[in-house]
């Protein structure tokens, strides 16, 4: 249906992943969604393509997770990590079944890895699908205010013509550069509290299995090299670290993916190699601070609100947890009469119950893999200890709470294993 003057439940601005699974939890609940990108889909969007537990459980509730999985890509079962040293622990993920903590869904571990370009389309053609309204190419450039409260937004199209729409509520769902965080004052660059990534697609690597490695490399600490296999023998390759130590060494991204690929042990596997793009970056808030995500009329949700894990740079399971408790709470709120951002700070709560220890940890081991002996010795003994590995994939898994890791104890009992 076209967008009109109406005034909308719910005005969604971005359809990627945040804004598509918002969308969707939104018309399930029979609210009146104008969902809003200045994108035309398909479009790319610069990212490792990985797709885990979370991820994972909230398709599953969506009703979606085995379409996902009929699209190209790539199944994965193995999570390999390779220390600065060489060594190499193989996490095989059949061992556990994963235990979600938002949906309470037990399902098979395994993940896929699936090009943006495919996934997203895919997702937002089901939300446009399901959207009261939807428009694509267009860009919001300002919100509306009343009575100090966001209450609708304004912007253009591709030819120029400037809109404005009313709603209830908005959903920022605008990515890093976040229209809604801006114009709220809510935006933030700390670069304490975000990485820098590069990605470039290959074909021809050697070596691709139904495995994702992450490698902590000497190029980038703290921050690793990745290889994530693709449909048809591609891969998605990458690097990342936190923007304050690539500040601080003036480490140059693309330099360090050029080095880590042409030594060894990865100069063998990309002899053949040929990469299919120049590296492309981008940034990604992490959550290693608590940041305020809701206001007057508004929620923050997936890198909108800094979201991402600080330690494995995973964004879009927290993104599709924030959808869904984003629109839990909207719909509360719209039943209760209540936009205010006391209210909507449910939404804020509820998100950081559900994801607090698993962010304190992450932000402690990303701290950890600062330091190479301690990285080396993990990855060492692990790699040669069935229960270490085992257990590293219970935490993964859930099955086994995941602050272990970021106890000493951990550590001093591992020196003596
Ligand atoms: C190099 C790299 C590797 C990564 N690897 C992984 C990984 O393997 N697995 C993983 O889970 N996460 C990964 N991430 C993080 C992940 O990409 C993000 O967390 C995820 O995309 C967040 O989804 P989102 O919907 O919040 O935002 P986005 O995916 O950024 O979507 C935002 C949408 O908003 C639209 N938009 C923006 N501004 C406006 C505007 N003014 N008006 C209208 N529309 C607008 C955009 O067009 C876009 O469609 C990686 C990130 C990077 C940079």
């Amino acid at each position: 249906m076209n967008a009109t003057d109406d005034l909308y439940d719910l005005i969604i601005v971005g359809g990627g992943p945040a804004g598509a699974t918002a969308t969707l939890y939104a018309a399930r609940r029979g609210l009146k969604v104008l969902l809003l990108d200045k994108a035309r889909f398909p479009r790319d969007k610069v990212c490792g393509d990985a797709l885990s537990g979370k991820s994972i459980a909230i398709l599953h509730e969506l009703d979606l997770l085995e379409q996902v999985r009929q699209l190209p890509g790539a199944p994965i079962r193995t999570i390999v990590f390779g220390s600065p040293a060489h060594d190499e622990v193989r996490i095989e993920m059949s061992r556990h079944d994963h235990r979600d903590l938002l949906t309470g869904k037990v399902l098979p571990m395994g993940g896929v890895v699936i090009r943006r370009q495919i996934l997203d389309a895919f997702l937002f053609g089901e939300a446009r699908a399901r959207a009261t309204a939807c428009l694509e190419d267009f860009a919001v450039q300002d919100l509306i205010f009343a009575e100090g409260r966001v209450c609708g937004v304004r912007g253009q199209d591709r030819s120029g013509e400037k809109r404005e729409f009313r709603g209830r509520l908005v959903l920022g769902c605008d990515g890093f550069n976040s229209i809604v965080a801006r114009k709220t004052g809510y935006y933030q660059h700390d670069p304490r509290h975000s990485l820098v990534a590069l990605r470039c697609y290959y074909e021809n690597i050697a070596d691709l299995k139904d495995q994702i490695e992450l490698h902590y490399v000497d190029e980038v600490k703290p921050g690793y090299f990745w290889i994530f296999p693709l449909e048809n023998g591609g891969a998605n390759v990458g690097i990342g670290m936190m923007h304050e130590h690539l500040k601080k060494r003036g480490v140059n991204l693309k330099e360090a993916l050029r080095q880590v690929i042409s030594r060894p042990p990865f100069a063998q596997r990309f002899a053949q190699a040929r990469p299919l793009e120049e590296p492309v970056g981008w940034n990604l808030p992490v959550a290693s601070k608590r940041r305020r995500i809701h206001g007057e009329g508004f929620m923050l949700l997936g890198d909108a609100g800094g979201l991402i894990d600080p330690f494995t740079g995973e964004g879009i399971g927290n993104a599709l947890y924030s959808a869904r408790l984003a629109v839990e709470t909207a719909a509360q709120a719209l039943e209760a009469g209540d936009l205010s951002a006391a209210f909507l700070s449910r939404y804020e709560e509820r998100l950081w119950e559900a994801l607090s220890d698993e962010l304190r940890t992450s932000t402690r081991l990303q701290q950890i893999g600062q330091y190479r002996p301690l990285l080396n010795m993990v990855i060492r003994k692990a790699a040669r200890d069935p229960e270490l590995s085992d257990l590293i994939c219970g935490m993964i898994a859930n099955a086994v709470p995941k602050k272990t890791l970021t106890n000493p104890l951990f550590y001093l009992k591992l020196l003596f294993r």
